[in-house]
């Protein structure tokens, strides 16, 4: 642990102000979100999309007491027990901080970098290595300036080895990430066009990623991915078919469920099998192959390793469990660093009453006294109900904790244990090392359903979400449209994310999707769009502001508000500007207002109206008119009402073009989930459907397939039947050839009516096999096109028997 005043004379800031010269520091943490009572975190106010100086009083309040600022006039005087730094740059402060820890570490460190295969080549060589060595690694995907820095934190003395990942975006970077690596060996995974966004040629991108290597001693590489101008360069290890690689491939055979590969090292020829079947997997294998091999171990060792290696589906994946649960299924792998993510993950959800955590050894790790000490700090930090841990040497590790914890030796001991737990009304974090293979437990835990799901990126929301604020002044709210099941996508598991990223307002259709919310633990303010008499009861039980869209509506409101002796209960105006829908007309607005002068019961939180083609230029004047009569009737409202309300017209093609009419609020709704087709934004798409191929058959031709032999075959066909039908809103229109789905890369049409249940494909001329997974809609803006629909409606039609697996990756 560093003190204060250490890192201020490493950092020669611009000033300090400094009331705990011995303060200690245990973490480095820029995201007060994410901090925990307790935690001696430096807190690095960080300048990005958001001001991070905005959020020093809340982790103030959380207990941090050092902080590095940029902003020299922010005032200190509320925090009288902290520490300040001032720097001229945050960023590179945290970089700098990282780097003197860093320089106090004698492990050999490898680090990797390359376009694809890096966090594979890592999390594999961990795999491979964590048998007989202590191994650091950078958690998951946190390569970047700010992931690095914070991925190296926890590295110490006591491990044998650090594998740590780079990426990049632009130039400039990789200088920065390779002072703070200090790498002693290179790796090199690949090279290609992917992220080619931010380099004028593919040189330069290949320059800057090689600046990884400025001082290492060996760089580890594919011979094929080296550009002819670097291959002079001594330190480059290789594999290859040429006669200059170190290994040295003479021949690869493709079996049904394996590489068979022949190569030479060191004039020995050796032969073994890779056991994928995609070309991708067999670099990264080949690359860990000869890591190991310039390790020192032997060839007979390391063909049995690679034996052992699966496909990694890394991300951390947020399922329906049984009986009133959730399961986060985080169980590849397990170190300080990941378990922490996944612990921040787990603490967002609110949805039910208890959090519980099952829990493995960690592989290739020692339980230093260090060790134990920083893993009780992560555990503390959590208010868990239950602790469920897996493993002999959790038997004498003990946690002042209120948690139940029991300990089983192994997972088939838990297993078999499984009917005395319970986990209802709980979120359940499983996390543990890959040989413990926690995945039974959860794949026990989770509900079975038919094989068709969607897939949610939780990620991709945030992306989007920074996408659009970043369209906007800082100073304007945003709400978030979750009408619909978040449009198909789910519920608290959306807003729950969007309540971590602080979005001011979520809005749903009907006041049960706002109480399943409430229920579901999210606190943000709840606006109801369509409101019925007979639910005022549980707007006021589950505190929902409903938008109030005519006289008759309000009248009876302020009666039961009456009824309920409440006073200034927050509503929302609706006013209609063209849309004509719902809402209050031009001429309506004096009995409006009348209605509202004379009672105490309803406060106008906002008046907002909608657009009708917001993202048409056709339609430029008439928005134009729409945004001129809006502010007029606001105007009128606010003259008489006197107190000020929040306005807000535009919805998601409102905020990309008409950046005039953002006014206090905007109302972001599809462009969140990845669809908002001419806005030229670096948008996600969040969801995937995906289903699987149930049965292949070929027949010849004439044949018919389906009801009322629509199918009819032109040829001798191969036809997939897939589980997919017009009951999990895949359109009957999709019949008959309209629809087109994605099988391993190829479009396949459907063929015949689409049934209840299923429907079938035209597989002819597409390697497939049954079980092979399906892609329902490879593009939902044309798929919507063909049917003459649009996104939100194919969305939103996808019933929800279909099952919703989320992922934060
Ligand atoms: C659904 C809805 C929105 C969001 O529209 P998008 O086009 O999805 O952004 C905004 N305001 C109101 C009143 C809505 O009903």
């Amino acid at each position: 642990m560093y003190e204060i005043t250490q890192i201020i004379d490493f950092l020669n800031p611009i000033q300090s102000h400094v009331v705990n010269p011995s303060s200690s520091i245990d973490s480095l943490a820029y995201d007060s979100r994410k901090l925990h009572a307790g935690q001696r975190g430096l807190f690095f106010a960080l300048k990005g999309q958001q001001d991070g100086h905005k959020y020093v009083a809340d982790a103030y309040r959380k207990g941090v007491r050092n902080f590095v600022l940029s902003d020299l006039n922010f005032n200190i005087s509320a925090y009288t027990e902290a520490n300040f730094i001032w720097v001229k740059d945050t960023v590179r402060a945290l970089q700098h901080v990282a780097a003197m820890h860093r320089s106090h570490i004698h492990i050999p460190v490898v680090g990797i970098t390359g376009s694809n295969g890096k966090t594979i080549v890592k999390e594999w060589l961990a795999q491979l290595l964590k048998a007989d060595r202590k191994v650091y690694q950078s958690p998951k995907s946190y390569n970047s300036q700010i992931g690095v820095p914070i991925s190296l934190w926890h590295m110490s003395n006591d491990y044998d080895i650090a594998l740590i990942e780079a990426g990049i975006s632009t130039v400039g970077e990789m200088t920065h990430l390779e002072q703070i690596i200090q790498p002693t060996w290179g790796i090199f995974t690949s090279f290609g066009t992917a992220h080619q966004e931010g380099f004028t040629s593919t040189t330069v991108k290949f320059e800057e990623k090689w600046q990884l290597f400025r001082q290492v001693e060996k760089i580890i590489a594919p011979s094929t991915h080296i550009p002819e101008n670097v291959l002079g360069d001594e330190r480059i290890i290789r594999w290859g078919t040429q006669d200059t690689a170190k290994l040295r491939i003479k021949n690869i055979e493709q079996l049904a469920d394996s590489y068979h590969v022949q190569g030479c090292y060191q004039g020995i020829l050796y032969s073994w099998k890779v056991p994928f079947t995609d070309k991708g997997s067999l670099e990264n294998c080949l690359t860990c192959m000869l890591v190991l091999l310039e390790l020192g171990y032997s060839m007979e060792v390391i063909s049995e390793r690679i034996l052992l290696l699966r496909p990694l589906d890394m991300r951390l994946k947020l399922k329906k469990g049984k009986h009133n649960s959730s399961i986060i299924d985080d169980s590849y792998s397990n170190d300080l660093a990941s378990l922490n993510i996944a612990l921040d993950f787990l603490n967002q959800q609110n949805q039910f009453k208890y959090k519980k955590l099952v829990l493995s050894d960690f592989e290739g790790e020692e339980w230093t006294p260090r060790f134990e000490h920083k893993l009780q700090n992560l555990l503390m930090r959590i208010d868990l109900e239950e602790l469920l841990l897996v493993g002999e040497r959790f038997r004498d590790f003990t946690l002042s904790t209120d948690a139940k914890i029991q300990v089983f030796e192994s997972t088939a001991a838990l297993l078999a244990s499984y009917n005395s737990l319970d986990f209802s009304d709980s979120v359940v974090l499983i996390k543990g090392a890959r040989k413990y293979h926690l995945e039974e437990l959860s794949k026990r835990l989770t509900q079975q359903s038919h094989e068709t799901v969607m897939q949610i990126n939780l990620k991709a929301i945030e992306n989007n979400l920074r996408q659009y604020r970043s369209k906007l002044e800082p100073s304007t709210k945003l709400m978030a449209m979750v009408k619909a099941f978040s449009y198909g996508s789910g519920s608290f598991e959306i807003a729950n994310i969007l309540q971590f990223n602080n979005v001011d307002y979520l809005t749903v259709a009907f006041v049960d999707e706002g109480s399943e919310l409430r229920r579901a633990g999210v606190k943000l303010p709840i606006m109801v769009l369509s409101p019925h008499e007979s639910t005022f009861e549980d707007i006021i039980l589950y505190n929902i502001e409903p938008e109030i869209y005519s006289i008759k509506i309000l009248k009876a409101f302020i009666h039961f508000l009456k009824g309920k002796e409440l006073s200034a209960y927050p509503i929302h105006i609706k006013l209609d500007t063209g849309m004509h829908r719902l809402g209050f007309c031009e001429s309506e607005i004096d009995l409006l207002l009348d209605t509202l002068e004379n009672q105490s019961q309803v406060k106008i939180q906002s008046v907002f109206s909608h657009l009708v083609g917001a993202g048409d230029t056709h339609f430029s004047s008439f928005t134009q008119e729409q945004i001129h009569l809006y502010q007029n009737m606001v105007h009128r409202i606010k003259s008489t009402i006197g107190y000020d309300f929040i306005r807000h017209i535009c919805n998601t093609s409102g905020i990309v073009h008409h950046p005039e009419a953002h006014l206090d609020m905007v109302r972001l709704g599809i462009g969140l989930y990845g669809y908002d087709a001419n806005s030229g934004m670096d948008l996600e798409e969040i969801s995937v459907l995906k289903t699987t191929i149930t049965q292949i058959k070929r027949l010849p031709q004439d044949e018919t397939i389906g009801y009322d032999r629509k199918g009819v075959l032109q040829r001798d066909s191969v036809i997939a039947t897939v589980k997919i039908g017009y009951a999990d809103g895949y359109s009957r229109r999709f019949g008959n050839g309209v629809g087109k789905m994605l099988i391993n890369g190829k479009q396949a049409p459907t063929i015949g009516n689409i049934c209840m249940d299923m429907c079938m494909l035209d597989i002819t001329g597409i390697e497939a096999q049954e079980g092979d997974e399906v892609v329902v809609f490879p593009d939902l803006l044309e798929a919507a096109h063909q049917i003459g629909t649009i996104p939100y409606e194919l969305l939103t039609g996808i019933s929800s028997r279909v099952k919703r697996i989320y992922y934060y990756e």
